[in-house]
């Protein structure tokens, strides 16, 4: 049977990896260090700092853009200069990607550096057709509609026809009122032990992403 879902679209960042491998925490370890110079304050002040500057802006980075005028070249690299290696191969979510009947796009707030290094570490490079990062979006980032539509029309995607996963429920509403099928990643094994859940017409909590990628291409 053909799939009703024709385009797969994945957030990188505590999605195709749990946030437990810690790599998030060490890029807000990046970005407070870098706060704290910046402001000349301690890292209490930066994590608050942090806390009003995504609030407002949607990410460090665009709120630090709109409020003072920093590099976002030096900032990503600051950002991104990490170890990567806590990251490894994933063996069921490469064939699971692979499996999937048409196009599989990257879509994240991170940088494309940072994107090539992740997917790389987890073995999943070839698994997609596309990356579409901070800079493709000119620096505004997802939940914006500015990003959502420079997205959808850099790969001419009808979104009726796409399903997108992300650790982050805010970035899952303007897409679905777009009408595509939304997927919650939580990684957290679910109450009765199930794989997915489907919580509404086209809305989904997964727990397992191979497992769910498998059940929803099939329909
Ligand atoms: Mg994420």
């Amino acid at each position: 049977m053909r799939s009703a879902v024709d385009t797969w679209i994945l957030d990188l960042d505590n999605t195709l990896y749990p946030a437990s491998v810690g790599l998030a925490d060490q890029m807000n370890t990046r970005i407070r260090a870098y706060l704290a110079n910046l402001f000349g304050t301690d890292d209490a002040g930066a994590r608050r700092l942090q806390a009003q500057l995504v609030a407002e802006h949607g990410t460090t980075l665009r709120g630090l853009m709109n409020t003072r005028s920093i590099d976002a070249d030096d900032y990503l690299a600051w950002e991104h200069t990490i170890d990567y290696s806590v990251l490894r191969h994933d063996g069921a979510l490469a064939d699971a990607l692979q499996s999937l009947p048409g196009k599989r796009y990257l879509y994240t707030n991170g940088s494309a550096y940072h994107a090539e290094q992740a997917l790389g570490r987890l073995g999943l490079t070839a698994h997609f057709d596309g990356v579409f990062d901070i800079l493709e979006g000119e620096l505004i980032p997802k939940p914006y509609a500015e990003s959502l539509d420079a997205f959808l029309a850099r790969f001419a995607i009808d979104p009726v026809r796409a399903a997108m996963v992300d650790d982050l429920e805010v970035n899952l509403t303007l897409p679905h009122d777009r009408g595509m099928t939304t997927a919650l990643i939580t990684h957290e094994p679910s109450a009765d032990g199930t794989p997915y859940q489907q919580l509404a017409p086209k809305r989904w909590q997964v727990q397992d992403l191979p497992a769910f990628l498998g059940y929803l291409s099939a329909q």
